[in-house]
């Protein structure tokens, strides 16, 4: 039995209950189960909690990648940049589409795209930028806007991690030509299963993407291309509904959680041990997770010992996706992106979900101090 796990989804499930359980019931009495008027309502409310013209629910966040970049008829022969550490999917996104990835670095103290090695990356093939918003804290957008009009890129957010965050005042999912979401169970807008969405203010992009999820099919049974079947589940929709005007409360508590991990830390002076990454004062971070950086080693025992003590951890990335066996085919090597290999070997996630709660964050922490007392003590 875990003391404090990583992520628990029964307990925002327990605080809607009743609303959820009521929009299952009417799904199922409207005998609707795929798209259909639920899946059209979320898009709509989506759109206009982002303010964007246009929103098309998918099968999945990945989905939504590799929608998006078939929208924009990125295929092969095109190049797409993709930071070097991120979840796998940003980058197989780009290798399902055809194209092919180039990756580009990423900053050391926030572990999001570093747009001067974007920069240094850029070809006369290079058709897009995918910047991912790690962690929850939107990508610096401004370089890569400048990058993108000199160079007539197409900027695509993966914004999987970031519902609910904002950079210079806009919301994550506005910042570029297209963005992707995930409803992920874990992500800060979370189904009961998988999900995804692309958003746009383009109005053609949006009506080829709807027909993308649908087989390519428009009028029904005609196929002027070929899409997939990425369609939205109506129950997922539906739920989403029920959690979508919750889910600034949602953001503010993992604000509010990241900001007493900070204070604890500072309390128990494991600040140089365990170095959260940075916070950047140009947006809103939504803190989908709370990473720290271990730089003397520790890491790994240090996990253990948390999973010993019932304590959820995770390391999100081990392995950068350059290094990835199924990548090996576009030739990189380990050196070619050191900031990214470093912080594959550094960084933790500590329990976060907004349900967790002052005694448990304490819990975390002090386990933290007494694994390096003893550490400290049989290295003395
Ligand atoms: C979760 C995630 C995805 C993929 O979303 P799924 O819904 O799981 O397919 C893509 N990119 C990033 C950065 C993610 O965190």
């Amino acid at each position: 039995m875990m003391q404090v796990p990583l992520f628990d989804m029964r307990l925002q499930y327990r605080g809607l209950q009743k609303a959820i359980e009521e929009a299952i019931q009417r799904v199922l009495q409207s005998g609707q189960v795929i798209l259909g008027p639920e899946v059209a309502a979320f898009e709509n409310e989506v759109a206009r909690y982002l303010g964007v013209g246009y929103a098309v629910g998918c099968a999945s966040g990945t989905d939504a990648l590799l929608l998006a970049l078939k929208a924009l008829d990125i295929g092969p022969g095109d190049e797409v940049i993709v930071p070097a550490f991120t979840f796998f999917a940003t980058a197989a996104s780009v290798v399902r589409a055809g194209a092919t990835p180039v990756f580009a670095d990423v900053e050391a103290d926030t572990a999001n795209l570093d747009p001067r090695d974007v920069a240094e990356r850029i070809t006369s093939r290079t058709r897009a930028v995918i910047a991912v918003h790690l962690f929850g804290q939107c990508a610096e957008m401004e370089p890569l806007w400048k990058l993108a009009e000199r160079y007539g890129l197409y900027i695509i957010e993966d914004a999987a991690q970031a519902f609910g965050a904002e950079y210079q005042g806009k919301k994550a999912g506005t910042l570029g030509h297209l963005a992707c979401f995930s409803f992920y169970p874990t992500k800060n807008l979370g189904a009961f299963g998988d999900a995804g969405m692309v958003v746009t203010n383009d109005p053609h992009w949006a009506q080829r993407l709807a027909r993308l999820r649908v087989h390519g099919m428009e009028p029904k049974y005609y196929h002027a291309e070929l899409g997939w079947n990425s369609r939205l589940d109506a129950l997922q929709a539906a739920i989403l509904r029920v959690k979508l005007p919750w889910v600034d409360r949602f953001v503010d508590a993992r604000r509010a959680i990241a900001k007493r991990y900070q204070e604890l830390l500072a309390q128990e002076n494991l600040q140089t041990e365990m170095r959260p990454l940075v916070q950047r004062p140009y947006g809103k971070h939504s803190f989908n997770q709370f990473v720290v950086r271990i730089t003397n080693g520790h890491r790994d025992a240090l996990m253990r010992h948390l999973s010993q003590h019932g304590i959820g951890t995770e390391i999100y990335y081990p392995l950068p996706l350059h290094l990835q066996p199924c990548f090996r085919e576009f030739g990189y090597r380990r050196g070619d992106f050191p900031v990214s290999e470093q912080l594959s070997q550094e960084v933790l996630a500590l329990p976060m979900y907004p349900e967790l709660t002052y005694p448990q964050q304490k819990i975390v922490i002090q386990s933290c101090t007494a694994y390096y007392r003893q550490a400290l003590r049989l290295a003395a």
